[in-house]
């Protein structure tokens, strides 16, 4: 089952057009590495799934309902009701700095969804133990590692229950010794099936963890293909180059 059908999609900041006609989908269960160099569009085609950037033209659909339709935005709730089944980790994890770990869980839950204190308690304690953090609740962000704070990125976005869940360079802030927890978190959340589109420069993870590779390159998808194909057989010259690059 397709989550999401991305068609024609551009945007431009500007004369630089940075998302050119860039069509692709996700079924359900799909775990997405999208690989490219930088400035190449891959934070702002997140971006635009979540309606945090305005697209120019095509059309995104997310579980059959269009957020956008050939460059026509659908009514503000129903944006809302549409981007609620996403939840996105960013690179710097933009947590709150003055709420405790369990308050920045809780919060969106309680403002957007209205959710009773009972159940938001229950879930935040189950899903920071889900990523190792159950003793960290009361404390506040600047107390925790790089790798701690994105655990609670991981798990604050969780608790919105979201069908698919967006990874821009999760790891890409960290020390090097910081990646592997994180990248763990999420390879358990791939094992149990959560839709996932990840933007990374962890090729091993994308080798060991995705099931889709795509490469983008100056605002377009140059090369989509199972990671086997597309990191040991690119077809693309552009493909070939990067992976030289970064291996
Ligand atoms: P990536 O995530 O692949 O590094 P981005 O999506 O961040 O690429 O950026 C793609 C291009 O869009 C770059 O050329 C970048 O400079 C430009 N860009 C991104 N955000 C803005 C913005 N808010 N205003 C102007 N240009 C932007
Ligand atoms: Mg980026």
């Amino acid at each position: 089952m397709s989550l999401i059908e991305v068609a024609k999609l551009k945007k431009a900041y500007g004369d630089i057009d940075v998302l050119k006609q860039i069509s692709f989908g996700v079924n359900k269960n799909d775990v997405v590495a999208m690989i490219g160099p930088s400035g190449s569009g891959k934070s702002t085609l997140l971006r635009s799934l979540v309606h945090l950037e305005n697209i120019d033209g095509g059309s995104i659909s997310i579980a059959g309902d269009y957020l956008v339709n050939e460059g026509i935005y659908a009514k503000p709730p129903e944006i809302k009701k549409i981007t609620a089944k996403m939840g996105m980790v960013f690179q710097h994890f933009n947590l709150f700095p003055h709420l405790t770990v369990k308050e920045n869980l809780e919060i969106a839950p309680k403002m957007v969804k209205k959710e009773l204190s009972m159940v938001l308690e229950k879930r935040s304690r189950e899903l920071l133990a889900k990523v190792g953090l159950e003793n960290r609740a009361s404390a506040y962000p600047a107390k925790l590692s790089g790798g701690q704070k994105q655990r609670v990125a991981i798990a604050r976005a969780l608790m919105m229950e979201p069908e698919i869940l967006l990874f821009d360079e999760p790891t890409s802030a960290l020390d090097p010794e910081l990646t592997g927890e994180v990248l763990q978190v999420m390879k358990d959340l791939a094992e149990e099936q959560m839709t996932m589109i990840v933007v990374t420069h962890e090729m091993g993870f994308a080798k060991e963890v995705a099931n889709k590779v795509v490469f983008m390159d100056k605002g377009e998808i140059l090369e989509t293909g199972k990671p086997n194909e597309l990191f040991d057989h690119p077809k693309n010259e552009r493909t070939k180059l990067f992976l030289q690059r970064v291996n």
